[in-house]
This record gives structure tokens, sequence and C-alpha cells, in this order.
């Protein structure tokens, strides 16, 4: 973890603003990108904020709007961790690989929640944008009936 040369969180912001005219920049409970608002929004204070805003801006920059699945979600979020880790370089940031493992392993349970069977346990497939069907029981489902399948993103606070 010591890899990380930390920029302060002011510098940071100021040169992301500079470099990124494009995009607004504004604190916020939790690091997201809305691309309706345009807005990359972050939490001023984590820990990891240097990580975490530049994941965010990838998403930006690789105009990530919407997703059609589930599936599609989790490969956007890989392309973005890909972008994520050439942005650090020109900043040079290392980005620990605990980050990253940590924030696909929360994609890929969020996946697995939603996809499994609630009356058998198989694995489903996406019909719709909310809707699960199995093959093995004929059931469906829509992803938020059964059970909640939380999506906790990775991001430790500075206490
Ligand atoms: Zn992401
Ligand atoms: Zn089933």
């Amino acid at each position: 973890m010591g890899a990380i040369i930390m920029l302060s969180t002011t510098s940071m912001l100021l040169r992301l603003k500079n470099s990124y005219p494009q995009f607004l920049f504004k604190e916020d409970t939790d690091f997201f990108w809305s691309s309706s608002d345009n807005t990359i929004f972050y939490d001023a204070s984590s820990k990891d904020l240097p990580v975490l805003i530049l994941h965010e801006l990838s998403h930006a920059l690789l105009g990530h709007n919407k997703y059609d699945s589930d599936i599609q979600l989790i490969s956007m979020e890989r392309q973005a961790w890909e972008y994520t880790i050439k942005l650090a370089y020109s900043f040079n940031i290392k980005i620990p690989d605990e980050i990253i493992q940590s924030n696909l392993d929360s994609y890929r349970s969020w996946l697995y929640c939603r996809s499994t069977c609630p009356k058998c346990q198989s694995i489903g497939l996406q019909v719709k944008a909310k809707t699960y069907h199995c093959l093995a029981c004929n059931h469906s489902w829509q992803v938020n009936e059964a059970r909640k399948c939380n999506l906790r993103r990775y991001n430790q606070k500075n206490n």
C-alpha cells in the first residue's frame, strides 16, 4: 500500500479540473460518474481519492452512459479499470491491485446475487433490464424482488 505517491487532494482536483474542463467535479458522499449531469462526484474523505476519482473520470472519458445488461455493466467496469491504470501513470499514482480486485469482486458477487434463481439456485438469464429467467425451473424474477443485492463499492474513508 505504501507505494501510492499522495498528491494533495486540492492539487489533484485542481489538475483534474484544468485538464478536463469538459466535466464538472462535485463533492458528494461517494464516487460516481453521472452522464446526465456531466459530473464526476467524489468523496473528499476517502483515503483513496486519487485512485477512485481517476476511475470515475475513466468512465466519463470512455463515454459510459447506460448499460443494457448486468454483464455489460461488469465489462464496462473492467474497461474503466484498465483505463484508470493508464491515467494513473500520468499522475505518478500506483494503483494497489487490491483496490481493483476488491472492486471487481463486489461487482461479481452482485451479479451472482441477482442472477441466482430464488427457487432452485440455478444461474438464470437476464431477459430484460430488471428481469431474469431460469431455464432450469422456468421461474422468472425481478432483480430487486427476492433479496437485496447491494453493490458495495470499494471506498475506505479517512478517520
Ligand atoms: Zn466503475
Ligand atoms: Zn430456477
